[in-house]
């Protein structure tokens, strides 16, 4: 009897675990019980039945229960008591047999769904991961400039920065500014619409020094309107001539243009326009930058950023207060090209402006 209620505590134990295994596989009820009984034919079940316990533990139980009282409830009544006792305990036998071998399928199961979901991780940890980068951007739509900083991770000064251009510049600190030391000469150059803007390159050697610092001129640009504003006026357009010194540092020299008389150095570069965009145009006559820069040389000065992806900041600006005149024709061509392509005003944080008095 020790026995029996051994095995009734163990099979109450496995069911229960298995009333908890994902997922349900049912047993084969009856059948899995029936080569078990033939080992005492015609035998009663009773012991069986007094286990109520486990017969109503799990559906699969029950229903071998039921079965087995159909095919053997016939218990004879001279059965010795321990008969009775070994029959009950040979179907407790089979039961638990049936229910071990649910449990084994289950087990298997999870056994295989936990390598299933191994595999599947270690595909994803081979696998770089997913994110989102190009190298796409406009100054409109989903690719424009409140997502620059979203659409590459090289971007993200575009969004987070806090040394942004362009500004609106006011509230300038009037001083004694130094000169900027203008230091071009008639060189050699190319065009190219980069499909942002008309870019012109230039051969070495046209330098400003400012600040005991020497930056030469790598190429000049236009933006249309104009990117800064002065004190809250824009202008029609403005050129940026982008400059770098010899660790790598930006100044960048922004002029305004209105409309007035034709400028001829900005006619010199229209009358060489790739015909194509992204091709260059390398023309076999020469450009002087100096004739670009206004006879008045106050300027405004802060610091600030790029102001296209990737918006890199420690950039010296230069803006000279004096506009620039280019012809209503000229401006006119532009922007056929491009009729916008500026950055929004960005925040001023603060930053100090300083202007020649
Ligand atoms: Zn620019």
């Amino acid at each position: 009897m020790r026995t029996l209620i051994a095995l009734i505590a163990c099979c109450f134990v496995t069911a229960t675990a298995s009333a908890n295994d994902p997922p349900p596989i049912k047993a084969a009820p009856a059948k899995g019980i029936e080569p078990v009984r033939p080992h005492y034919p015609g035998a009663g079940n009773q012991g069986a039945k007094g286990s109520g316990g486990d017969a109503s533990s799990s559906s699969a139980s029950s229903s071998s229960s039921s079965s087995s009282s159909s095919s053997s409830s016939a218990s004879s009544p001279r059965m010795s008591e321990r008969e009775r006792e070994a029959q009950a305990e040979a179907d407790l036998s089979a039961k638990i047999a049936a229910r071990l071998a649910v449990m084994r399928a289950n087990q298997a199961a999870r056994a295989a769904a936990q390598a299933r979901a191994k595999k599947v991780a270690a595909v994803a940890a081979a696998a770089p991961p997913v994110q989102f980068r190009s190298n796409h951007w406009s100054y409109e739509g989903e690719t424009g400039p409140a997502n620059w900083g979203r659409i590459n991770p090289d971007w993200a000064k575009c969004g987070s920065g806090n040394r942004q251009s362009p500004i609106d510049i006011r509230d300038g600190m009037k001083v004694e500014l130094e000169q900027i030391a203008f230091d071009y000469k008639p060189s050699s150059f190319s065009v190219t619409d980069n499909g942002h803007t008309v870019q012109v390159m230039l051969s070495g050697g046209n330098f400003i020094t400012i600040q005991n610092r020497m930056y030469e001129l790598m190429q000049f640009h236009f933006h249309r309107p104009s990117e800064e504003r002065i004190n809250g006026k824009g202008y029609e357009m403005v050129l940026h001539l982008v400059h770098k010194d010899a660790e790598g540092r930006l100044a960048v020299v922004a002029l305004m243009l209105e409309r007035g008389r034709p400028q001829p150095t900005i006619q010199t570069v229209w009358n060489n326009l790739p015909l194509e965009k992204l091709e260059t145009s390398t023309p076999s006559i020469v450009l002087d930058p100096a004739d670009l820069i206004p006879q008045r040389r106050d300027y405004f000065t802060y610091m600030g950023s790029l102001t296209t992806p990737p918006c890199s900041e420690g950039v010296l600006w230069l803006v000279m207060k004096e506009p620039l005149q280019a012809s209503p024709a000229q401006m006119a061509l532009f922007s056929r090209l491009y009729p916008l392509n500026s950055r929004p005003i960005q925040p001023g944080s603060g930053r100090m402006i300083k202007e020649s008095n």
